[in-house]
């Protein structure tokens, strides 16, 4: 009988070298990368928070005010809209002509007091050795207020918003060409970090290194089965189950 017929399970020295592989591809990989660039909802803040299910629901909201249907239906309306178009707002602005800046601040408008200060992310972003920038298929107040909840606000050059990409929202790939653009971001020299991994396709295409975070196991209950990955598709690069953690691994220069 072999050892791991006997004992499946791995064994510490195993989990060690396997942290070890890991640490050194993390080095390699980011020896090169000069810019940071980060998703907001989920990616930011765990998805565990109640944040983002709060938004969803006031997308839900407005849209059951718009066009006075049940709300079965237009969770199915909104998440063909989600998926045709990257964003509800997208399939609304085409559809329905919706003015974007009535209904990304109605969204918006949540309560954020549940979400705690994150010192340990704080300050694994502050030791990073590059430029820092958000890039959210939300709004940049939206961005803004979040992080400055989290106390991570004061970190970032700056937020690539919905508006910003002229609606185009990832993954589409007019969204990233235009982030990269305004931003002068070589993508060869920047990282994402991303909950979605669909919103990794087009930036590993043009040389980013890309790293999916994922919620901790058992925390998966929030999320949409199309939305869930486990990481193993050749678009990502890494995955990342604690963000600062991950960040944390990054050699400083
Ligand atoms: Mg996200």
């Amino acid at each position: 009988m072999t050892r791991e017929a006997a004992n499946p399970m791995p064994c510490s020295s195993d989990i060690e070298s396997a942290a070890k592989v890991e640490a050194k591809r993390i080095a390699a990989s980011f020896a090169s990368i000069d810019t940071f660039v980060f998703d907001l909802d989920n990616t930011l803040y765990p998805a565990s928070s109640d944040l983002w299910p709060e938004i969803d629901d006031r997308i839900t909201l407005f849209m059951i005010r718009l066009f006075g249907l049940d709300s079965l239906s237009l969770r199915a309306l909104q998440k063909h809209y989600y998926l045709r178009y990257g964003t509800t707002l997208r399939g609304l602005m085409t559809e329905h002509g919706v003015d974007a800046e009535v209904y990304l601040s109605y969204v918006h408008d949540i309560d954020r007091s549940s979400l705690a200060p994150d010192h340990t992310l704080a300050a694994a972003i502050a030791a990073l050795p590059g430029r820092k920038l958000i890039l959210t298929n939300g709004s940049r107040d939206h961005a803004l207020k979040t992080a400055r909840q989290l106390g991570i606000d004061h970190l970032f050059e700056d937020v690539f918003d919905i508006i910003a990409a002229d609606f185009i929202a990832k993954p589409d790939e007019g969204a990233y060409a235009r982030f990269f653009d305004k931003h002068a971001v070589e993508p060869r020299r920047a990282a994402l970090f991303e909950d979605i991994a669909r919103n990794l396709v087009v930036p590993h295409l043009r040389g980013m290194t890309t790293v999916l975070v994922t919620p901790p196991k058992g925390e998966e209950r929030e999320r949409e089965a199309w939305e869930l990955s486990h990481g193993a598709e050749p678009h990502v690069d890494f995955v990342a189950e604690n963000l600062a953690a991950f960040l944390e691994s990054i050699p400083s220069r």
